[in-house]
């Protein structure tokens, strides 16, 4: 059993308005209180100044949804990491499946999206996670290792520097959440990958799990051994659900 504090990340999406994201910033500001988890909201690039004054003074920290692999130039819709430093991004997502899949995101590009926050200070929440058709065809642990692996050996980084984020892309969204077991067989999985990499840091690594966490199932995912919180898409953008999630991380 690991003891380090646990990260509560929402990913809000392309979800969020001026006037919404105000009134749900809010709402976590007023109850949430001092959380024993460390939490964290990535949003929208656009609104990145805006939550970073709504979020002044709060436990909650900011982050982001993309980082460019490229530190600066003609990349058109691209923003950098320095970009993300200037408005306090603490966490940056990477490797997401909806970016591996509808932006074609390689496990090379992730490793250097990787790199790119890592060399600002950014902490890269890096996805890894297997569709059905690859659980079904036993080929989880191959894809998610392979994914891992991408990431393992950013130059001149340790790998405790990074946060995995397990995401059974069959869940995301889907309302079909990984059985606690099922989730922590593969948490297990990759920890002994972090451990057999630099074994000295592999406790200390976080391992989120993401894929409908919701405010009913979250107890019982937190509390698998090698669970180290959670990265929550839709319930993350209703303040009483995340309320809940980040209550049942202890
Ligand atoms: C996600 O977007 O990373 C995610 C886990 O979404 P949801 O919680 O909605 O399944």
């Amino acid at each position: 059993m690991t003891t380090k504090t646990k990260l509560i990340a929402g990913n809000w999406k392309m979800n969020g308005s001026l006037a919404g994201n105000a009134a749900l910033i809010e709402i976590l500001r007023e109850h949430i209180g001092r959380p024993a988890s460390e939490v964290v909201v990535c949003v929208p690039a656009p609104y990145l100044q805006q939550v970073q004054g709504l979020l002044a003074g709060s436990p909650i920290d900011l982050g982001a949804q993309d980082v460019s692999a490229e530190p600066q130039g003609a990349f058109t819709g691209e923003h950098s990491a320095a970009m993300l430093k200037d408005f306090g991004v603490r966490y940056v997502i990477v490797g997401h499946s909806e970016r591996r899949k509808y932006h074609r995101e390689t496990d090379e590009e992730v490793a250097a999206k990787t790199a790119a926050a890592l060399s600002h200070g950014i902490t890269p929440i890096v996805c890894v996670g297997e569709t059905l058709q690859q659980r079904d065809a036993g080929r989880t642990a191959e894809v998610v290792k392979r994914q891992l692996a991408a990431v393992i050996h950013v130059n001149g980084h340790c790998i405790s520097e990074i946060v995995v984020a397990y995401e059974p892309i069959w869940a995301i969204g889907t309302g079909q959440t990984a059985a606690p077991e099922q989730a922590q067989a593969v948490h297990a999985l990759l920890r002994a990958q972090l451990h057999h990499a630099a074994s000295e840091h592999a406790a200390g690594i976080r391992i989120l799990y993401g894929g409908s966490m919701n405010a009913t199932n979250a107890a019982d995912l937190l509390a698998q051994p090698d669970i180290d919180g959670g990265l929550i898409g839709g319930a993350s953008l209703v303040a009483p659900n995340f309320l809940q999630i980040i209550a049942a991380a202890r």
